[in-house]
């Protein structure tokens, strides 16, 4: 994966599942030290991860 503020090629990348099964990506820049977070391949902002991690089990 590729940062997409500094081009750098070495960002980590963390899987994690929410409560809800659903499967997020935690990912951070090792050069620029941007954070970002993944779902299905779209960026997601903090707050639609918050949101994503309240909804109960359905
Ligand atoms: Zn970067």
């Amino acid at each position: 994966m590729q940062c997409s503020t500094c081009g750098a090629n070495s960002v980590i990348e963390i899987e994690l599942t929410l409560a809800n099964d659903t499967t997020v990506n935690f990912c951070s820049c090792h050069k620029c030290e941007t954070q970002w977070w993944n779902r299905d391949g779209e960026s997601l902002e903090l707050n639609a991860v918050l949101d994503l991690a309240r909804k109960p089990n359905s």
